[in-house]
This record gives C-alpha cells, structure tokens and sequence, in this order.
C-alpha cells in the first residue's frame, strides 16, 4: 500500500510527515503482555502436574526429586513465569531498544493458579512486578489485565458498587510514577486514565476492558448495563477533547474490543467511537490472548476492504511460555504522527539449549515489513512507510491468496511453537478475526457449555487462552467437588447445557 493508493478520504487526513514532507528519525516503542510471574515457581518440580498450571511442588510427588519431568530453572510451556525469566525479558530489553520512547504493558501480571489468589497476594505481585519496571524501563504505559484482581476477572462496574476499588487505588499508586496527576484521579475512579506523552504530541488512553470482558460476573447484571463506570462516555469526552487540540492517541487495553469474548453491545458502541474519532487514534495495542497477531477496525463491516481499513489494533504476544516462546515487541513509530513504521517482535527460544543453563537467548524473530512489505502490489518496504490499516488490510487480503504467507503468519501467532492446524474453513475464519474490530463482525459463533478438558485442543478455547484457562481451572477445581458438579449440572440442565469432563 503506498500513499498514492490510498483514498482521497485517507489523503486528506493524512498529517505531512506521512506524505514524506517531513524528516525526523523514528523513534521506538517497546509493548510486552500477559507477564503472569509465578513466584512459587520451583526450578526440579513436575512440570506435567495434574493442575492446569505446573513448576509448583503441589503434591509430595511434584517436588524436585521425586518426578521425572523436572523444571528447568527459566520456564517451561506448562508453566508461568519465574522470575528469572521477568529479569532476563527486561535486561534484554534494556540491551536491544536502549532508545525506547516508552514502553506499553498491556496487564496481566498474576499468575494462572487461580484459586491461590487473595487480595494481599494479588497485591504483592503487583506492587513487585510494578516495582521492576520501574528499576528496569523509562515511562510505561501500563493496563489492568483480568487476572490482577482477586477473584480473577472480578472488576466491579460503580453502579454495582466499590468491590474493586482497592484494585484501582493500588494501581493508580504505582502507575503515578508514569502518568499525570489527573490521570491518577482518573485511574483511582475507573481503573482508566488518560494522559499526555511528555515527548511529544501524543495522548494515551488506557482503558479498563474488564468492563465488557464476558469473564466478568460483575457485568451479569439484571439488565445489562450499557455503558459500565460510564468508561465509554469517558473516553469520547477524551476523544473529543484531543481531536480539537491536534493530538494523536494510542488507546491502550487488556483485550482487544473486537476479542470474541469482548461483549457484542459494547465492542459495538467502542467500534462507533473509534470509528468518529479514527482520524485522531494512531494505534490501539492490546494483549490477552498470549498470541502475536492483529485485528482491523472498518467504516463498514459488510464491505471491508483497503480503502475503508480504519484504526489497526496491535496485540502484543505474551511472556508466559504457556501458548508459545516468551516474547515481546518493538515498534518503530513516526515521532509526529505516532504512526507504527514497523512491527519487530523478539523472543527467547526455548528449544535453545541455553535457555535453561546460562540464561534465555533474546533475539530478533521476524519483523512485520520485512515478513509482508514486499508481498504486497504495489510493495511497502520503505522505512518511512506507515504500517496503516489499510497496509494490514491487505495483508490479510494476502493470506487469503496465499498460503503459505498465511501459514508463515500461523507460525509466528505462537512463535514456532506447535502451531495450530489451520487449513479449510479455520483460514477464512481466521482472517474473519483478524478482519473483526467488532467483536460481532468476528465471525465467531458462542457456544453454550464449559469444557472441563485440561489442555483442549479446540479452537474456541484457544481464542481465549488467558481467560477460558480461567474457566477451566476454577471448574477443574470445582471438579474434585462432585456434590458441586452435580448442583451445577442441576443448575444448567435446564437450559439445555452439558458439562464435559
Ligand atoms: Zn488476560
Ligand atoms: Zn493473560
């Protein structure tokens, strides 16, 4: 995609830097996510436990010594993650973008044990994990993922009442580190601030998706509630207010507004204020679903295509080992427009015998341009090009046609590791999702039940793998409870539900 095929609609509102009329060095952004530390991590212990998660000495049998699966001392993809490997992700961060702007963390700092959480727990981890960025990187940008409260998802909307406000005092407190005292404020009331960049003419917008995550019992309410904490109302007036001073805005999240999990209603609403103020939002960044990808937000769903390719939402991959190699990104970022130039995502390669003896080995693994630039009619391989919508839009116009550019880009989705069997229909419906910046235009059909299985091998489980492992293990809890299984399955019966073992 170059400037010369955009439409007039995108040329007019195209800032000059973007038409090459200005010059000025790129600068860079570090994103990481879904960091999940586990500090009872025990380098010997089981990593093929019975639990959902493993690497913790649960029985006298998953202790070091007594299995014949022991833990490295770095990680492992049945674990999360030892602190061993946090420090050696921000070391090589520190060695790889010693120039970095800033850096988004898009949430989730606790780990997957769920029925270990309490709020002094959660608390702990959290004020630690805050604490080593701090030591370690320059401003972040952070967000509240749906496992930092305890119990896990449980993010209370105002209206209902003040469950989650120690959440929003412990997290406005470390965040003012970074962020402006009426962002603080903000953060104290919603779990969501808006605030500038001080570098520069950029706004960013982390907002609390846990109010439309379907995680999220608080939102089961009598009748729904439209709009919770009033977050959306919120952030038009923020909208509003930085479109009229000419700023640009990063909208940052835990997940994405398009997420199959993310509420219909509300991704519609949050699809219409993107769609008003798309001229003034640069990039949204999520993470979530532990996986590298993206997904498109359009002026028309029915008819999505280059020229209609809005707002492109980045979703970080994880650090947590659990769905593939730890990872994190660098974006190159036009220092005006705040415009992405180019994506590059990092990991440390477990199957690297080094991993686990003098450390994990960071490395560049692809970038966005490099990988699909020159694939393109016409070709965006220039440094200066912006990865626009519409350039993700043919992208996926590309997996479509070509197979084994889709089956390149399947890969890096877990980044090499066990990659998902997707041929046939799973490619259409891929791209649907990618293509899905509203969560109802995604393609993806809910279904009633809840599987019990430990590690599913279905697709539907996999779109959610930090939240449905929630699920899973709460029930898998609830399991070794017969009486509760069979209350519960009372309960559903009813509606015609079925629960698995
Ligand atoms: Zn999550
Ligand atoms: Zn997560």
């Amino acid at each position: 995609m170059t400037i010369s095929g955009l439409s007039r609609f995108h040329r007019r509102n195209l800032p000059e830097v973007v038409l090459g009329l200005v010059e000025k060095n790129p600068v860079k952004v570090v994103h990481y996510s879904d960091i999940h530390i586990d500090p009872l991590y025990a380098e010997g212990s089981n990593t093929k436990c019975t639990k959902p998660i493993c690497c913790m000495p649960y029985t006298e049998g998953d202790e070091a010594g007594n299995t014949d699966s022991p833990a490295g001392p770095n990680g492992d993809h049945n674990c999360d993650v030892p602190v061993s490997l946090e420090e050696s992700m921000y070391a090589a961060i520190k060695e790889m973008v010693p120039d970095a702007a800033f850096t988004i963390f898009t949430g989730d700092v606790i780990d997957h044990a769920v029925w270990n959480t309490s709020e002094p727990y959660n608390e702990e981890q959290i004020t630690n994990a805050c604490q080593m960025m701090g030591q370690n990187l320059g401003i972040v940008y952070g967000t509240a993922g749906n496992h930092e409260t305890h119990p896990s998802n449980a993010f209370q909307p105002n209206s209902v009442g003040n469950a989650s406000q120690w959440m929003y005092n412990l997290l406005s407190g470390l965040w003012s580190r970074w962020i402006d005292v009426e962002a603080v404020e903000e953060a104290q009331k919603l779990g969501a601030y808006s605030t500038m960049y001080p570098d520069g003419n950029l706004r960013v917008i982390s907002l609390n998706t846990n109010m439309y995550y379907r995680g999220n019992y608080w939102l089961y309410q009598k009748s729904m509630i439209q709009d919770p904490s009033g977050q959306i109302a919120w952030l038009v007036q923020e909208l509003d207010a930085a479109e009229k001073a000419g700023e640009r805005v990063y909208i940052v999240g835990h997940m994405s507004i398009g997420d199959s999990n993310c509420f219909h209603d509300q991704s519609n609403y949050l699809d219409q204020v993107v769609k008003r103020y798309a001229a003034t939002i640069a990039a949204m960044f999520f993470g979530h679903t532990h996986k590298d990808h993206f997904q498109i937000s359009y002026s028309n769903y029915s008819d999505r295509k280059f020229s209609n390719a809005l707002v492109t939402s980045y979703i970080g991959p994880s650090l947590t080992p659990t769905s593939g190699m730890p990872s994190f990104r660098v974006y190159d970022v036009d220092p005006v427009t705040f415009g992405v130039l180019d994506a590059t995502t990092y990991i440390a390669d477990m199957t690297d015998p080094a991993f686990q003896t003098t450390g994990p080995v960071w490395k560049k693994y692809y970038s966005a341009k490099e990988a699909y630039g020159a694939l393109l009619t016409p070709p965006v391989t220039e440094s200066r090009a912006e990865l626009s919508a519409a350039f993700w839009h043919n992208v996926t116009d590309l997996f479509a046609s070509n197979s084994s550019t889709f089956q390149g880009y399947i890969e890096r989705k877990s980044r090499g590791w066990k990659p998902e069997d997707c041929t046939g229909s799973c490619v259409g419906e891929e791209i649907c999702q990618l293509q899905g910046g509203r969560s109802e235009s995604n393609c993806y059909e809910p279904e009633l039940g809840v599987n019990f299985n430990k590690r599913s091998e279905n697709r539907v489980e996999e779109r959610d793998e930090c939240g449905v492992s929630v699920a899973r293990a709460t029930f898998a809890a609830l399991g070794v409870k017969k009486d509760m299984i069979r209350l519960l399955q009372r309960r559903v019966m009813e509606k015609g539900v079925t629960l698995r073992a």
